[in-house]
């Protein structure tokens, strides 16, 4: 892959479109308005201006797939020697380009993603998926897959089941993997063998082991980091070349570690420590972390599929045997995923709980997309495990739109209020 200069000479600004615009007010507000941002930090601050606001071109290594959601195996796509580029999007420009041809009410994660692929010049510039994959999980990701056809791409809907502890579950997913293997052998030409797959696995395993080192750096208390940091970090993992990306990573928890060694802190001793769920914070769309961390408060862990859902789980493999790999693939992709559009849940609380005490979790702010039933739906059993616990609570229902800036920064802060009352009480 082609070595890209960082902050090319003399190159100008992208434009004044008015994606690049948002992009660049939300990353001059992380970079400008915070302080203690990791050295290691400006790789990820310079790809995103790079992409998002120079609308800089990404390389790509054989066929390009692009994928919807997390439950596309990349391992599958690297093997046979493509490129997998996540188009989840955050953009409030593409929400409204998707909101002119998709119900009101439907999530602005999916009206942006579609009003991205309708886009002439779409920011980030991928190029034209070769192949685009989009798993069968909530009804608006199901009903997506022909209207992006209808735009001209090639789609593989990548079935999945609506449970995931039955054994008939299990086997359902298991072909379903098998036969995107299949369908990649032909957009690819390359056949999976257990040599290319054993790489592809070693390659993600690399990236997941350097996530994991700086997920665990996040049990420090006081922080060693803030959690819009860790977003850019994850978000960037979506088209980021995946060795650049495991350098960047891996050079980030090298300063993570000298500065635990030091005592440095990121954030105030008593800063309420924020477990963050619910609808994925894709950039630009940062706006919940970002306005927990303004009022004081400090991200120090989620449950999100753009961050640690994308990356914690690793694959167990029983035999090196081509067929055993491939079904021990799907499993770390069924077993362990706690999106809410399986209709039985408990892994989530669990998830959640185990979370909250492995990290010192304070409170809880549980974002859901206006439109995204299966998380608003679920949230009621989610406080309720979490206030058995004694864990506090904010649900926040929103969208792409700056319209309630006003109205979710005064909820914030009173939310981050009563902790800060309640651990004075207990101090
Ligand atoms: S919320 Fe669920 S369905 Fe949507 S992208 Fe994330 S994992 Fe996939
Ligand atoms: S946030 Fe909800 S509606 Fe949107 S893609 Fe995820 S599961 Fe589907």
């Amino acid at each position: 892959m082609t070595t890209i200069p960082i902050h090319p000479a003399g190159k100008p600004a992208y434009n004044l479109s008015r994606q690049a615009r948002e992009a660049e007010i939300v990353l001059d507000h992380i970079t400008d308005d915070f302080d203690g941002n990791p050295a290691a930090m400006q790789y990820f601050y310079d790809l995103f201006r790079r992409v998002y606001i120079q609308g800089e071109a990404l390389a790509h290594e054989g066929k390009l797939i692009g994928t919807t959601c997390i439950q596309a195996p990349d391992e599958l796509i690297y093997a046979m020697g493509g490129t997998p580029v996540r188009l989840c999007n955050g953009s409030y420009h593409y929400d409204q380009i998707g909101a002119d041809f998709m119900p009101a009410k439907s999530c602005s994660l999916v009206k942006a993603t579609l009003g991205m692929l309708h886009a002439d010049n779409p920011i980030p510039r991928i190029g034209k998926p070769d192949l685009i994959v989009n798993p069968t999980t909530c009804d608006q990701k199901k009903k997506a897959s022909a209207m992006i056809e209808d735009m001209g791409y090639a789609v593989y809907d990548l079935e999945m089941p609506n449970v995931k502890d039955s054994e008939e579950a299990r086997l359902y997913w298991q072909r379903s993997v098998r036969q995107f293997a299949q369908k990649l052998r032909q957009v690819t030409g390359r056949k999976l063998t257990k040599k290319n797959l054993k790489a592809a696995m070693a390659r993600t395993s690399r990236a997941q082991a350097a996530f994991r080192t700086l997920h665990n750096f996040r049990k420090a208390s006081p922080a060693l980091m803030l959690g819009k940091d860790v977003f850019l970090v994850t978000n960037a993992f979506f088209f980021d070349d995946i060795e650049r990306w495991i350098a960047a990573v891996e050079k980030l928890n090298a300063e993570l570690a000298q500065r635990q060694a030091d005592g440095y802190q990121a954030a105030q001793r008593r800063a309420p420590r924020i477990l963050f769920t619910g609808s994925p914070p894709v950039f630009p769309n940062l706006k919940l972390p970002l306005l927990i961390e303004e009022a004081g408060g400090v991200v120090v862990a989620d449950e999100t599929c753009s961050a640690n859902r994308m990356l914690y789980d690793m694959t167990a493999v029983d035999e090196w045997l081509l067929h055993d790999m491939v079904d021990g693939l799907a499993d770390k992709y069924l077993k362990p995923c706690t999106c809410p559009i399986f209709t039985r849940n408990d892994d989530r609380r669990r998830r959640l709980l185990e979370l909250a005490a492995s990290f010192g979790v304070d409170g809880v702010v549980y974002q859901a997309f206006a439109g995204c039933q299966v998380y608003e739906m679920e949230q009621k059993s989610v406080a309720a495990a979490l206030n058995a616990k004694g864990i506090a609570m904010l649900y926040i229902e929103t969208d792409y739109s700056p319209d309630d800036h006003g109205q979710l920064t005064t909820r914030i802060e009173a939310f981050l209020e009563s902790i800060k009352t309640r651990k004075r009480k207990r101090a």
